[in-house]
C-alpha cells in the first residue's frame, strides 16, 4: 500500500498543506493543515478527483489554520485537532493579531485529540502522536510509512521554540520519541519545505546532534 500524497505550499510563509489519499485511485481525501487559500485546496482536490472527508490539524499556528473554517464549511468534513489548542483555533486573532494576522476562527464541531489515538478517515488509519515543543498541543500523524510532522521536524531544520509556549527540551524529546517509534525510512512530510526521511534527519540534521551523541 502506498499513500498518494499531494503537497500544496500555501500562504505568505509557504506552509505545506497535504492532500492524502489511500492510493492514486481513491476518491476520498484527508486534508492536513489547510493553512490558506481554501479555493486553491478545493481546486487541488478537484484535480485529483477526490472529495475532502476529513481535516486534520497538526497545531494551531495561524499559517496552518487560515483556511480551516472555510474548507470545513464548504466540504462539511469533520475536523480533528489537538485538544490543547482549541482556544487558538476558535479565536486565532486574540493570539496572532499582534503579528498583523487576521484570519477566521473555526467555531464548528471538532474531535479533540490528545495523542495516542488511532483514527480512520478516507480508508487510512492514522496513529496520532503528541509532539510538543514547537507548540504545546502539537500532534503528528503517522500512516503507512508517512509521518505528517507539522512544524516539529524539517529537512535540515527543526521547528522554532522561541514562540509563546515553545520549549526546546520538549521538542528534542518529541523528535527522540518519533525516532524510537518509527523506522528510519519513514517519509516525513513537514509543515514547511520539502519531504525528507527520519533517518536522513537523524543522520545529518545539524539541530539533532544531541540525538546522535
Ligand atoms: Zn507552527
Amino acid at each position: 500500500m502506498t499513500l498518494a500524497v499531494d503537497q500544496l505550499s500555501l500562504g505568505a510563509i509557504a506552509t505545506n498543506c497535504y492532500i492524502v489519499r489511500l492510493n492514486d485511485d481513491a476518491d476520498e481525501a484527508v486534508v492536513v493543515d489547510p493553512g490558506a487559500n481554501a479555493v486553491g485546496i478545493q481546486l487541488a482536490l478537484d484535480r485529483v478527483g477526490a472529495s475532502c472527508v476529513a481535516i486534520l490539524l497538526t497545531h494551531s499556528h495561524y499559517d496552518h489554520i487560515g483556511a480551516l473554517a472555510e474548507l470545513a464549511e464548504a466540504t462539511g468534513a469533520p475536523v480533528w485537532l489537538p485538544e490543547g489548542e482549541l482556544d487558538v483555533v476558535r479565536r486565532p486573532n486574540d493570539f496572532f493579531g499582534a503579528l498583523g494576522v487576521s484570519i477566521r476562527g473555526y467555531e464548528g464541531a471538532s474531535t479533540l485529540l490528545a495523542g495516542a489515538e488511532t483514527i480512520e478517515a478516507a480508508g487510512i488509519v492514522f496513529a496520532v502522536t503528541p509532539v510538543p515543543g514547537h507548540s504545546p498541543g502539537h500532534l503528528a500523524y503517522y500512516a503507512d510509512g508517512c509521518l505528517f510532522s507539522g512544524d516539529v521536524l524539517f529537512a535540515g531544520s527543526v521547528g522554532r521554540t522561541d514562540l509563546p509556549f515553545g520549549s526546546w527540551e520538549q521538542l528534542l524529546e518529541s523528535i527522540r520519541a518519533l525516532a524510537d517509534s518509527y523506522p528510519p525510512e519513514t517519509r516525513v512530510y513537514s509543515g514547511h519545505g520539502p519531504p525528507t526521511t527520519l533517518g536522513q534527519e537523524l543522520a545529518s540534521n545539524p539541530f539533532l546532534a544531541e540525538l546522535r551523541a
